[in-house]
């Protein structure tokens, strides 16, 4: 029973694991876009486990791939022998990422790929130095910490690398709010080159930017405000790493990546997970001679293992051969659609925002950009009531996110809408 089972976890977990939900559920089973609880509830996921179940739950084409792995008797080689799954999933990914002459080396986390990225870039520049954004997200490692500008989830101080923080996009708040997408740009370039002349020595390594801050709240930077960056980073030598653990695999409908709406390529690109649909894979793509920079051995014991490998050759595939991201070009913005006009006269939602099937509404005091968790918190249970799972985020915890599957289909879609926008309107009305 899951009574039973939350009292084994708080015995046995740590408490700073959060929990969602007041009645915090146990998934049992999932198929397509829905799963049930140990109670025999069944809800639609637009959640995905964090954008990690891609591809729905259940695939057979992923769990024949697996099996067929599994049956051969072997779940782990050491990298230290060719893995063939593992080979041909980088020879996929190398010519999707946009990256010229690209190599792969593949992590078990998103976590272990930005300290991959950040290892490759500091080796190469001989340089600690990292521009970061605020209200970023990378990861839980003391250099993930290091670089996410976001205080509850920065557990540490101790930090490896010498950082300085850049604006973020965010239009509510913050120096960039307001600005429209010419100026915000202009205004975030002038940020750079302060930051750069005064707060770091010159030599910095790189600079790590998620293309839509996702625990951040699915904030997006205006289109084009990498490339503007770039010219910046490249007259100082500087790397760009484009964290894409969120946006990746054609979450955001328009583009295969988040970085390819900025009319740039970045140095040096992070994945995770929606890749694996749940089997733990994770990486970093990059140019060969950024890549090879490394100066000693490095090699991960699990990483690009058979059965995760296998996975994502059969995620990935499936991805590209049911164009996957126009599905979601399209649902997206049905849903985003849907949701704006809903919103349109709720005094408690300040913005419903995103791409593809990477949307966010984010909740406020009436008439103000006063964050309001409390009314966020509401409509988060009262979507788990009607029968639809969320994710929360944002810095102030007063953002919903929603990232389904990229299967998602319209009906589905326009029945999470329906459900939302009742939860919406029975939370908001409590505000008046
Ligand atoms: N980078 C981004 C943008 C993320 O959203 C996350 C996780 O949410 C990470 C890195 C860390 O990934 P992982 O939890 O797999 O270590």
């Amino acid at each position: 029973m899951t009574d039973d089972l939350l009292a084994r976890h708080q015995a046995v977990l740590p408490k700073w694991m959060p929990l969602y939900y007041a009645e915090p559920i146990e998934i049992v089973s999932g198929s397509g876009c829905r799963v049930t609880d140990a109670a025999g509830r069944t809800y639609l996921d637009f959640f995905g486990g964090v954008l990690t179940t891609m591809i729905g739950y259940d695939v057979p084409e992923v769990r024949e791939a697996v099996e067929r792995q599994l049956r051969t008797g072997v779940a782990h080689t050491s990298t230290l022998y060719l893995i063939r799954q593992q080979v041909e999933l980088a020879e996929k990914i190398a010519r999707l990422s946009g990256i010229e002459d690209a190599r792969v080396f593949f992590t078990n986390s998103g976590t272990e790929a930005n300290e991959a990225a950040l290892l490759v870039a500091t080796n190469l520049r001989r340089s600690n130095q990292i521009l970061a954004v605020r209200n970023s997200y990378h990861g839980r490692s003391y250099a993930a910490m290091g670089i996410t500008g976001h205080r509850s989830w920065s557990a540490s101080s101790l930090n490896p690398l010498q950082v300085a923080w850049l604006h973020s996009g965010d239009r509510l708040r913050g120096l960039l709010a307001k600005l429209d997408e010419a100026d915000h740009i202009e205004a975030a370039v002038e940020d750079l080159r302060e930051v750069l002349a005064t707060q770091t020595a010159g030599d910095v390594a790189a600079l790590i930017a998620e293309p839509i801050q996702g625990v951040g709240g699915f904030v997006s930077a205006p289109d084009g405000l990498f490339a503007a960056i770039k010219k910046v980073l490249d007259e100082h030598g500087i790397l760009l790493i484009s964290d894409e653990v969120q946006t990746g695999w054609g979450r955001t409908g328009e583009h295969f990546w988040g970085y390819q709406a900025h009319g740039v390529t970045p140095d040096l690109l992070t994945f995770a997970k929606g890749i694996g649909n749940g089997f733990a894979l994770a990486g970093v793509v990059g140019r060969a001679e950024v890549m090879n920079a490394v100066s000693a051995i490095s090699f991960s014991t699990f990483g690009g293992n058979p059965i995760s490998t296998a996975a994502g050759n059969a995620v990935l595939d499936y991805v590209l051969d049911h164009n996957l991201q126009e599905n979601a070009q399209r649902v997206g913005a049905i849903l985003l659609e849907g949701l704006r006009a809903a919103a349109a006269d709720t005094p408690v939602v300040a913005e419903v925002r995103g791409k593809g099937l990477m949307l966010a509404i984010e909740f406020v005091r009436p008439g103000t950009v006063e964050p309001d968790a409390a009314v966020a918190g509401r409509v988060f249970e009262l979507a788990k009531e009607g029968g639809l799972l969320v994710g929360k985020g944002g810095l102030y915890g007063n953002v919903l996110r929603m990232g389904p599957p990229l299967t998602l289909s319209e009906e589905e879609a326009r029945e999470g809408l329906a459900i939302l926008v009742d939860a919406i309107a029975r939370a908001g009305a409590v505000n008046g």
